[in-house]
């Protein structure tokens, strides 16, 4: 293990991993013993610190709790079977949750306390991430940046905290998802910060979701604010489509989150020989295509579960179910995708980085 003066470590007297049942573990739902916590304030990040994992003392009036300034990241670990651990594009992460720093007016985290925070904490911890691909086994790597200076004026804080906690999961194996197209909500508008990994983002999602859910549906398909006319994300996934033997998605924008596993799907799509277009998607053309059946497959992507094939899509009151093709290209592209994470295949685009 690497030794690090840049972080201060207290580690926990006694770990809880006895207590987990790690074959029936709830996404997000257990934590691993220690969290990565830095400060910032005087205008600088403070000492890093790994902590044992433990509640937060915040001041009621801390700004987090009634603007909003709060941004995250997701990130998934893995273990190999000689018991590596990997990481999957970190750089990205770490360059994105500076990217929506950015637009809420928050502090740039320095990259050497995040790798170096990172990456300790992964070694300590690193009992809880357990190897097997066949069950999806990784641990979830949550960073995130509130603001935490007390007060109730509405300007940016002053003071921060950027944490990482890590919770361990499985592959959830869940049923296609049903999906329905807006025709009415938004999650993001064009000058907003949709594509940023902000709280509010999320926050204004849950209610038309709910509206969707009460229809049996699982998620919205997002579509743009002004015309509702172009399909833009799924839930809180990237979209795809295959038209025929194309695969399509649109462009990111302001209003769409650029997702490091739609830029790997991407990638890996072109690499196995998958035609890919990356241009605007419309409604019209996607409900044409589901009607006449040139629509062969639709998927989310993610880190959370790679990919998420769209089992049926719904537009105002017509339903279509997707059938599985033979030749599927969201199994395909996702084993592919899962074997450069677990260290199972070479790994030609340099995607994968060794917690050493
Ligand atoms: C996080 C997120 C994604 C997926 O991004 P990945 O980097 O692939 O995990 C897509 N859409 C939204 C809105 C997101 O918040």
């Amino acid at each position: 293990m690497k030794t690090s003066s840049l972080v201060k470590v207290t580690k926990a007297e006694k770990s809880k991993i006895d207590q987990v049942d790690f074959d029936n573990l709830v996404f997000g739902k257990t934590f691993t013993d220690h969290m990565f916590v830095c400060d910032f304030k005087d205008g600088q990040w403070q000492t890093p610190e790994i902590l044992p994992y433990q509640p937060l003392t915040l001041d009621p009036s801390a700004k987090v709790f009634h603007y909003g300034q709060a941004v995250f990241e997701g990130m998934k670990a893995y273990k190999d079977t000689d018991g590596k651990v990997w990481l999957f594009r970190p750089e990205e992460n770490y360059e994105r949750i500076n990217k929506s720093s950015a637009r809420l007016q928050m502090p740039e985290f320095p990259r050497d306390f995040f790798f170096e925070g990172l990456e300790q904490l992964l070694n300590l911890d690193k009992e809880w991430i357990k190897s097997g691909q066949a069950d999806g086994n990784a641990l979830y790597i949550r960073p995130f940046v509130i603001a935490s200076q007390p007060g109730v004026m509405a300007s940016p804080s002053t003071e921060y905290k950027f944490i990482i906690i890590c919770s361990p999961v499985q592959a959830y194996y869940t049923k296609d998802v049903k999906v329905k197209i807006a025709d009415y909500y938004s999650r993001a508008a064009n000058g907003g910060f949709g594509a940023a990994k902000a709280a509010g983002n999320y926050a204004g999602q849950f209610y038309p979701t709910r509206l969707v859910q009460e229809e049996g549906f699982d998620q919205v398909i997002w579509t743009d604010d002004t015309t509702h006319e172009y399909l833009e994300e799924a839930g809180t996934m990237n979209i795809f489509f295959r038209i025929n033997d194309t695969l399509v998605t649109c462009p990111t924008s302001d209003r769409i989150l650029d997702g490091v596993t739609r830029k790997s799907v991407i990638a890996m799509a072109e690499k196995l020989g998958i035609t890919v277009e990356v241009r605007k998607v419309t409604v019209k053309e996607i409900t044409e295509a589901a009607a006449n059946g040139t629509l062969k497959e639709s998927f989310g992507s993610g880190t959370a579960a790679v990919i998420s094939p769209i089992g049926t899509i719904a537009y105002k009151d017509q339903v279509w179910d997707l059938e599985k093709p033979e030749n599927c290209y969201s199994a395909t592209i996702k084993k592919a995708i899962l074997d450069v994470q677990y260290n199972a295949a070479e790994d030609t685009f340099g995607w994968r980085h060794e917690v050493k």
